[in-house]
């Protein structure tokens, strides 16, 4: 049986695991149920597709919407995997074929949505088949306490208890501890099979700006990204309309998607969104659960998010490839009011949650200190990096703070002899000398401090009153909204402490560059246009065939033969089989008809983590010989070839004396290829095997060709 890793590599086309992916197939492989929390983007199908190529039977995907179904029924099929779906969307057609399917075994994976399952027909189905393992999708929607609560979806494990021999596995990128041990205790989870990913999401370029022309701002950032896929989020259908209208005007290709389409338009959009016909989706949060598109380069937050969970959640669809994207908010104290209205609709338990949530996410929107900090303390994640790289507080560091102490007194003060007894917006229309009647009555407008406040805006006065809070100054009542003056508070207004702040939000002006970077942009394009002539074909979306990355990589590589496309990312058996032709003619085309020099590799690739290639490069030059070296990573012989290869291509130098001895390769066999490789060049063999009469097999001819050009490179 293949493992884990050759799965991964062989049909998935990818080199190494992501964080926790590794541990839950093992558990999962061990029979042992398990629930995996990873963020969106974090690779959570991967935990259940790999065991259910490496079982022998079937295995059920429970999944709650039919689009996403169909969008992982797409990738698999590119995959070459056998997987259909059952749900109430389906032609009786499709519907017996799937059934047939099962029955006779060909199916490894049947997606299938909780209503269909617990039809009678359905259970009988399973009984029949040769079910080995279930996978519940969005599994936080089992839980009372979850945002997405599903009644049908608690009546999954009735289906486990139906087949007590079958493993599963529960996955989720929500899920609090409360919601974890509801989904544990249903699906009988033991502790120590559960596994939580970090919740960072390190790709994810964070930043907030002021809001002060929307529109044009928005056009501006958009036109950091031509050609490729964003989502902007607005508060309301009206904004969603508006602005969509203002994007077509300045030429952006974009669509509209809110509630208050029709089902088929929404769908219709949807789809143009994910086979790249448009570029850019503005949306109501109403968009968004059922889309899996990888290669999402922005989220732009038009107006303020509702709360760090749906920011969170929002900002989470974009950069799921692991390639950077830049998550961007446009920030003003007018959208408070907006949200606050409608908070303000709700019953008094719900009011106050969502004030405290509020308030949560004005502290991220306003932090001076990496975002990363206060977003992933309130999923009770600490950030331990003082400075991600990737935020707009850690690239431009906001300037220091001004002593406000005088206006924290005036604040304070004005608390103090209201009593204690009212809210932040009465204390600042006092100080403002507002003639409101709600001063008048409150008498606020005969105290000392009417008035005396007047030099700054009421926004200003917000942002000074929320710092604070935040600096314990002051307290909020929880039921009342009264505010509350702390010990802390009372030393700063006796002239025992200072107060430190600022009155404008951080007024970011950084602009990341322009998505990831590529190989040779010319031959991206070309590449990007054969992949969507091939999804149309497929009736598939472009990222189906390939991902950006996948793309990005081979213009940056420039891989021209089987063995070389194999080690680019996301090439498996089966693509390489399908596709691989094709994307090689038209690199060699390319390089044919254009001269490019095979440069040193930027940083594309370079993450952190290493490379399998790198890896074969580092323990050949530690002295590990290419045989022990492929026995060790259970590979053949001529992938370190290909390996070592790609290593002196991207200007690397390497110890070739022990690759020829290695492969006794005598010092007249050098002379003999060396003439061959000036004359044809490196790119391809076959001109050299020719020049050479036959009489030089291909495994050593590669081996000379790394010689040929590691030489070259060293002198
Ligand atoms: P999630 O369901 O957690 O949001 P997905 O399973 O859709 O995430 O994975 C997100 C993307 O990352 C997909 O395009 C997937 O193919 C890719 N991916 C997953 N695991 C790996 C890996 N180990 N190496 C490279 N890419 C991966
Ligand atoms: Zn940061």
């Amino acid at each position: 049986m293949n493992s884990p890793e050759q799965i991964l590599k062989n049909i998935f086309g990818y080199s190494s695991f992501r964080s926790i992916q590794k541990e839950v197939i093992t558990n999962v492989l061990n029979k042992n149920n398990t629930i995996a929390v990873m963020p969106t983007g974090g690779g959570k199908s991967l935990c259940y597709q790999i065991p259910a190529l490496m079982h022998n039977g079937l295995t059920l995907v429970i999944s709650p919407l039919i689009s996403l179904m169909k969008d992982q029924l797409d990738q698999l099929h590119e995959l070459g995997i056998p997987a259909g779906m059952l749900n109430s969307a389906l032609s009786d057609e499709l519907y017996s074929e799937t059934v047939s399917e099962v029955k006779d075994g060909s199916l490894k994976l049947l997606y299938c949505a909780p209503e269909t399952l617990f039809q009678q027909r359905t259970i009988n189905l399973l009984r029949e088949s040769s079910l080995s393992f279930i996978a519940v999708d969005e599994a936080h929607c089992i839980s009372e306490w979850g945002h997405d609560f599903r009644p049908e979806y608690r009546r999954i494990c009735e289906i486990c208890n139906l087949f007590p021999n079958v493993t599963c596995i529960a996955l989720t990128a929500t899920a609090t501890s409360q919601v974890r041990a509801d989904i544990s205790s249903l699906l009988n989870i033991s502790s120590d099979s559960e596994f939580v990913a970090p919740f960072d999401r390190p790709n994810l370029f964070l930043d907030i700006l002021p809001k002060v022309d929307p529109k044009q701002q928005a056009v501006e950032f958009i036109s950091l990204f031509p050609e490729q896929a964003g989502i902007i989020y607005c508060f309301s259908r009206r904004q969603v309309e508006d602005l969509t209208k203002y994007l077509l005007k300045g030429g952006v290709n974009a669509r509209a998607y809110h509630a208050g389409l029709s089902d088929k338009l929404r769908e219709e959009n949807q789809e143009l969104f994910r086979r790249d016909d448009i570029t850019v989706i503005v949306a109501t949060i109403a968009f968004g659960m059922g889309i899996n598109k990888p290669d999402i380069r922005f989220v732009l937050h038009f107006d303020l998010p509702q709360n760090i969970e749906s920011y969170y959640q929002q900002i989470g669809r974009a950069g799921r490839d692991g390639l950077p994207a830049h998550c961007r908010t446009f920030f003003s104290h007018g959208d408070i009011s907006k949200i606050q209205f409608f908070i303000n609709q709700k019953s008094d338990t719900e009011k106050k949650i969502s004030y405290n949530k509020l308030n949560d996410l004005l502290t991220y929107m306003e932090s001076r200190e990496c975002r990363r900090i206060p977003l992933l303390h309130y999923f009770s994640d600490n950030y331990d990096k003082q400075n991600c790289e990737n935020c707009d507080n850690c690239v431009t560091p906001p300037p220091p703070e001004n002593d406000y102490t005088v206006d924290a007194q005036k604040f304070l003060s004005c608390v103090m002899r209201m009593e204690q007894r009212y809210g932040v917006t009465l204390i600042i229309d006092i100080l403002r000398g507002s003639k409101s009647a709600k001063v008048q009555q409150t008498g606020g407008n005969n105290i000392s401090t009417y008035g005396i406040g007047s030099n700054h805006s009421k926004s200003e006065w917000m942002t000074l009153f929320r710092q604070m809070c935040s600096k314990g100054l002051l307290n909020v009542d929880r039921e009342f909204g009264s505010l509350k003056i702390t010990a802390a508070g009372i030393k700063v207004m006796k002239k025992e402490a200072d107060f430190y702040g600022y009155i404008t939000p951080a007024t970011s002006t950084y602009r990341k560059k322009a998505g990831p970077e590529y190989g040779d942009r010319k031959l991206f394009e070309q590449l990007r246009s054969l992949r969507k002539k091939i999804a149309i074909e497929d009736g598939v979306p472009p990222y189906t065939v390939f991902p950006d990355k996948t793309l990005m990589e081979m213009s940056l590589f420039l891989p021209q033969t089987r063995d070389s496309l194999l080690m680019i990312h996301g090439v498996g058996l089966n693509k390489l089989e399908r596709f691989g032709e094709l994307f090689l003619n038209e690199i060699n085309d390319y390089l044919n008809n254009n001269s490019v020099t095979l440069s040193p590799a930027t940083s594309s690739s370079a993450n952190d983590k290493e490379r399998a290639y790198q890896r074969s490069a580092r323990l050949f030059t530690e002295g590990l010989s290419v045989s022990a070296l492929a026995d060790q990573e259970s590979v053949k012989a001529s992938t370190i070839i290909d390996h070592l290869y790609r290593w002196v291509l991207e200007g690397n130098p390497l110890n070739t004396e022990a690759l020829l001895d290695e492969f006794n390769i005598s010092d007249e066999l050098c002379l003999t290829a060396h003439p061959l490789f000036v004359k044809h060049g490196i790119k391809a063999l076959k001109p050299v095997f020719e020049g050479a009469d036959g009489a030089i097999d291909y495994e050593i001819l590669k081996v000379l060709r790394i010689w040929y050009h590691a030489e070259k490179i060293q002198t």
